[in-house]
């Protein structure tokens, strides 16, 4: 039973270091899978080059047996001109045979000799600029052979097919072709048929189909074109060393990232317990920042701001704490203990006139009724006017319009006063604030901070402004830190309240007392 228990708790814990394996093993088996792949890309374009290369050698070696017999100053098909052949043939490393031709018949060859009755050569596969290429003539040397034959100046060139094949490691398949590029015609000189297109071939750009991926590679010199090809499962087959290696580092990986996950979510679970209890014995506490008239400089009210210190001692940022509260379903209670104390300590103020104080509200508490019955009880039993308690609440929290429209209305009904907080970073368009109907806005300090400094955001500040002057809102400037942005502000309309470290940064109520019995300070 205490083993179930153990195991139960441990769950999470569990799960996370699963889910981390799970992602260190996925993670790293795509990453060995792109690499091999990468790899097995850059095989088969070293190979297509290889191939490439022997075919242009190959020509060049044409090219200087079709000179040096051309330029042999030997009587055409004499016998010393076949013995020249003869010899030629014998120190080529792929010219099976050497024939010379005049009008499409064959005289003689290195082979056979010259012949009895001239032969006409076959009809070429290819002809450009004085070449012929026959992929498949029939050899000089031995009526039963065909061999690749190459024609140019009366010279005929017999070929060992073989040439251009024999490499190490070849890949699966391989093609090749000669490519004219005058006619964008593609002849295939050997292996397979590949379902490329001539333009594929042409731009030698790798292409994956039907689980093959072929690299085609032409010359820049000559009419060679290759294609190496090998199917994606023999690939990757290939890249045995990886797919074993790399999981393992990758699991080891995702225990490491699982165990810092799992300190984390700890992490934020104790703070999410001493959270619970810090509000359960209601130790949170206010801070108070003081809101000012812009054009006088005099305190009109302030925003009460909580403060959370974790049992370390340690202040913890309140939009930290606050949307653990929301995530859990309990910032309400947050909102319950800030009404409370705000009312309580500031009563005294409040009830003396000429200020106010504004308190933040989350979408919860838009729909939680309890929350706007304490409100009211509090006031009612301080003895205060509904008016000096504004209620700020973010665009975000009035995602949900129905309620958001119903939820202010009844405040507005109740004589609060609402604020659209942090202005500007949501998505809210012109009419919605219309429909919300509101009160205020306070801009957000983001806007504030790019005053004067030529941002694209500083742009959108007069058009806010117009805007709330238009909709009749009373605007409050969030974030004012310098004289240069006081000023812009105060230029920009009358009647703008601010708040920013200028003028006062938040404070205990007892100081927040004492700045607005020396309210005139500012003007
Ligand atoms: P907010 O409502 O927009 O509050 C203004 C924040 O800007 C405060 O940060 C304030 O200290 C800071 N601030 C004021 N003037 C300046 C300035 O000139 N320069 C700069 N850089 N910052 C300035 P804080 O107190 O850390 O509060 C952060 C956010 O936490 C608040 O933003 C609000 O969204 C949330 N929050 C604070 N108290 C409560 C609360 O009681 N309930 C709820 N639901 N949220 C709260
Ligand atoms: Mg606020
Ligand atoms: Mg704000």
């Amino acid at each position: 039973m205490k083993l179930f228990s153990v195991a139960r708790r441990l769950l999470p814990e569990f799960g996370l270091l699963l889910c981390g394996i799970g992602m260190g093993v996925g993670l790293t088996y795509m990453i060995a899978h792109a690499i091999r792949l990468q790899e097995g890309r850059a095989e088969l374009k070293t190979y297509a080059q290889r191939l490439v290369e022997a075919g242009d050698e190959l020509g060049v070696e044409n090219n200087q047996a079709i000179d040096a017999v051309t330029h042999d100053n030997l009587p055409f098909c004499s016998e010393p001109e076949i013995a020249f052949m003869r010899d030629y043939v014998f120190h080529s490393p792929h010219i099976r045979d050497i024939g010379r031709t005049k009008g499409g018949m064959l005289y003689c060859s290195a082979g056979v000799g010259k012949l009895a009755q001239p032969e006409a050569t076959s009809a070429p596969d290819i002809a450009t600029g004085g070449l012929k290429l026959n992929l498949r003539a029939k050899s000089l040397i031995s009526a039963n052979t065909m061999g690749f034959v190459v024609e140019k100046y009366g010279v005929m060139l017999i070929l060992n097919p073989e040439a251009i094949q024999n490499f190490e490691d070849p890949p699966k398949y391989f093609s090749g072709f000669l490519f004219d590029r005058l006619s964008q015609s593609l002849k295939q000189t050997f292996g397979p048929a590949i379902p490329l297109s001539v333009d594929e071939v042409a731009e030698g750009e790798p292409v994956e189909r039907n689980g093959i991926l072929y690299q085609p590679l032409c010359s820049q010199t000559s009419m060679v074109c290759q294609v190496a090809a090998e199917s994606r499962e023999d690939v990757l087959a290939g890249g045995g060393y990886l797919f074993t290696g790399f999981p393992i580092g990758g699991a080891l990986l995702g225990i490491a990232l699982a165990w810092i996950a799992i300190l984390y979510y700890h992490r934020q679970r104790s703070m999410e317990r001493q959270l619970r209890r810090a509000i359960r014995k209601g130790a949170l506490t206010i801070a108070y920042q003081p809101v000012v008239n812009l054009d006088t400089g005099i305190i009109v009210g302030a925003e009460a701001l909580v403060r959370w210190e974790d049992r370390s001692g340690k202040a913890v940022k309140p939009d930290i704490f606050v949307s653990i509260a929301e995530e859990g379903g309990y910032v309400s209670d947050i909102t319950r203990l800030v009404l409370r104390k705000a009312i309580n300590e500031m009563a005294d103020l409040l009830a003396a006139g000429n200020f106010k104080i504004t308190l933040n509200i989350t979408a919860e508490d838009l729909r939680d009724r309890r929350t706007f019955d304490l409100l009211e009880q509090c006031i009612r039993s301080a003895g205060l006017s509904p008016a000096c308690i504004g209620l700020e609440l973010t665009e975000r929290s009035t995602s949900d319009q129905a309620v958001a429209i119903r939820a202010i209305s009844d405040l507005r009904l109740a004589g609060h006063r609402v604020y659209i907080d942090d202005f500007g970073t949501g998505y809210s368009s012109l009419s919605y604030l219309h429909r919300l109907a509101v009160d205020a806005i306070k801009i957000d300090q983001s806007f504030t901070q790019t005053v004067g400094t030529g941002a694209v955001t500083a742009t959108v500040v007069p058009l806010i402004l117009k805007m709330a002057y238009e909709l009749g809102l009373m605007v409050v400037v969030e974030g004012i830190e310098t004289n240069e942005q006081a000023e812009y502000f105060r230029k920009a309309g009358a009647g703008l309240l601010a708040q920013g470290y200028l003028y006062g940064k938040p404070v205990s109520a007892a100081q927040m007392k004492w700045l607005v019995l020396d309210r005139d300070r500012f003007k």
